[in-house]
């Protein structure tokens, strides 16, 4: 008898790109931001919810620029258990009323399994982040939710084990599956991580689910972000996620990495071209006042 395991893949019976007959796309609402499509997402936004004035600013600045999704953490996984930890609850909705002044979807971070309803109930989009990819727990809530799941690489994950946690998702019945690369642990300190564009070809061709890439967590400098960005929709990404700030040197997590208002415009202009030539667009413009003040 043969005693050796079977191969992961084999258990990759949901998110397997033979499990569809096409390739899937994961919209957040109707005629809003989708994975997977022509079109391409742009999700951007601080590290953390530090505050109304710096979400709201930042809303305005990345939806003028073209994005269509507000990223933000207002529950942070931080290395030290001395660094700031979010805002929690509070720093939910001010990410809600941001993004709705400017008609953005909002993608965020949940921790806790306890947290997930709260989370659902404020964001479009879930994200599990790259030290929980494999926090079993966590997965199946977030999944239970229904909501759609933006599943981060763990810091180490082969692709593999990336997939099969998305099948622990999927699992649940809830396949509205987004993964995103956003580097792996290397010998070289040179960088953050090692972003890892090759998986983006890879994966269409093992799921039929979306990768999206992260350059911010990817390389850790704000001068790689852009054109590592560019490279990864080259590479056939289905989006980007990127850490914007009104001013990166004073921002409490992630500032080395972070864009400010005008490098991010200006990589999202450069954005059109690169798109084009793979056969994929940018969301369309928001439309909207850029001038919107929040209630007080
Ligand atoms: C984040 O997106 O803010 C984050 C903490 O990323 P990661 O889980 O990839 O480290
Ligand atoms: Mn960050």
């Amino acid at each position: 008898m043969n005693a050796r395991p079977l191969p992961p893949s084999r258990d990759l019976r949901l998110v397997h790109v033979d499990a569809r007959d096409r390739r899937s796309i994961i919209s957040l609402r109707p005629g809003g931001p989708s994975f997977g499509g022509e079109e391409i997402a742009i999700c951007a936004g601080p590290c953390a919810v530090e505050s109304r004035e710096q979400i709201v600013a930042t809303a305005a600045a990345v939806a003028h620029a073209g994005a269509n999704v507000l990223r933000g953490g207002a529950y942070k996984p931080r290395t030290s258990p001395y660094s700031f930890q979010g805002l929690g609850r509070d720093g939910l909705t001010m990410m809600r009323e941001a993004a709705d002044l400017f008609g953005l979807s909002v993608v965020t971070e949940v921790l806790d399994p306890r947290d997930a309803e709260i989370v659902a109930e404020f964001a479009d989009m879930l994200q599990i982040g790259a030290r929980n990819m494999q926090n079993t727990a966590l997965l199946r809530a977030v999944g239970e939710t229904g909501k759609p799941v933006l599943l981060k690489r763990g810091l180490a994950a082969t692709v593999d084990e990336w997939l099969l946690a998305a099948e622990y998702i999927a699992l649940t019945g809830n396949e509205k599956i987004v993964l995103c690369e956003r580097g792996v642990r290397s010998f070289d300190p040179s960088t953050r991580n090692l972003l890892d564009l090759a998986v983006v070809p890879l994966l269409a061709s093992r799921t039929h689910l979306p990768t999206i890439v992260d350059p911010s967590h990817g390389t850790g400098l704000a001068g790689l972000v852009a054109p590592m960005g560019l490279a990864a929709v080259a590479a056939g990404a289905a989006g980007i996620m990127v850490e914007v700030h009104p001013d990166p040197a004073s921002a409490v997590s992630d500032g080395m990495q972070s864009l400010t208002f005008a490098e991010f415009e200006s990589f999202m202009e450069s954005m059109p071209a690169v798109a084009a030539a793979v056969g994929r667009r940018l969301p369309k413009h928001y439309a909207g006042s850029l001038n919107a003040t929040p209630p007080s």
